[in-house]
């Protein structure tokens, strides 16, 4: 998918499937993730406002983006298992997200020019282990974590979203809503996100920018109310589907 993306305009997306032997049924089939970047999975901390003072309430909202990064060997498919039991704090939460897919490589993008980089869309799940992205102070352990990253259903291309602010973000844990969000809620949008990244390091095909997720996770709640084994989490954003993983 990568080596696809980076082809740019040469190749023709739209591949007639009825010409190629053998067809399966979506139902038939195992989904992998869409794509595995080559580099870690760029991710943004409290980049919606009502998600910075849930936990803190004395917190106010960042001046400038705060980065991070989710390792490859993190990464699952949809309906892969996050497996809590290598979160050894026993403290695992979900966060659901829109992410980015970089089209082209990019250095010092204008904020204006941003749409003409991105490749198209897909839903993250931005699993974090939340005694330990507090206790080593770097998010990297607590977020970087073999299963916590679940990426798909699939790649929604840009010309498919026409506004990617007016989509809606929604996250359920057994059925139980717990996130709801439009993507214009976000503090700093995707044109500034990929501006700042782009204004110091390239980014290539296939890399992929979590853009941040909204108010409601667990450890928002009094107590707690982490991931447990048995859990189902059904990230939604209109226009590309639901990324479904069990909790195991
Ligand atoms: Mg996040």
């Amino acid at each position: 998918m990568v080596d696809l993306i980076a082809l740019g305009g040469q190749v023709n997306l739209d591949v007639d499937s009825t010409q190629r032997e053998p067809r399966f049924e979506l139902e038939e089939v195992d989904l992998l993730a869409p794509l595995v970047p080559r580099k870690n999975v760029f991710a943004v901390g409290r980049n919606y406002a009502a998600h910075v003072t849930e936990i803190d309430s004395t917190r106010t909202p960042p001046s400038h983006p705060i980065f991070f990064s989710k390792p490859p060997t993190s990464i699952i498919g949809p309906g892969e298992a996050i497996v809590a039991a290598n979160d050894p704090t026993d403290s695992t939460d979900y966060e659901g997200e829109l992410a980015v897919i970089i089209g082209k490589p990019s250095r010092r993008v204008e904020p204006d020019r941003v749409w003409d980089h991105i490749f198209g869309y897909t839903i993250l799940n931005d699993v974090t282990a939340r005694v330990l992205q507090t206790r080593h102070t770097q998010w990297l352990m607590g977020k970087g974590i073999d299963t916590f990253c679940p990426m798909g259903p699939c790649v929604s291309t840009a010309d498919e979203v026409r506004d990617a602010g007016e989509l809606l973000l929604t996250t359920s844990v057994n059925g139980e809503q717990r996130q709801k969000a439009y993507v214009s809620e976000m503090i700093f949008d995707i044109p500034s996100l990929v501006a700042s990244l782009s204004s110091v390091m390239t980014l290539e095909p296939g890399d992929v920018i979590a853009t941040g997720t909204p108010a409601g996770v667990g450890s928002g709640f009094e107590p707690p109310r982490y991931l447990r084994p048995g859990d189902l989490v059904e990230v939604t954003v209109d226009a590309i589907g639901t990324l479904s993983n069990p909790v195991v």
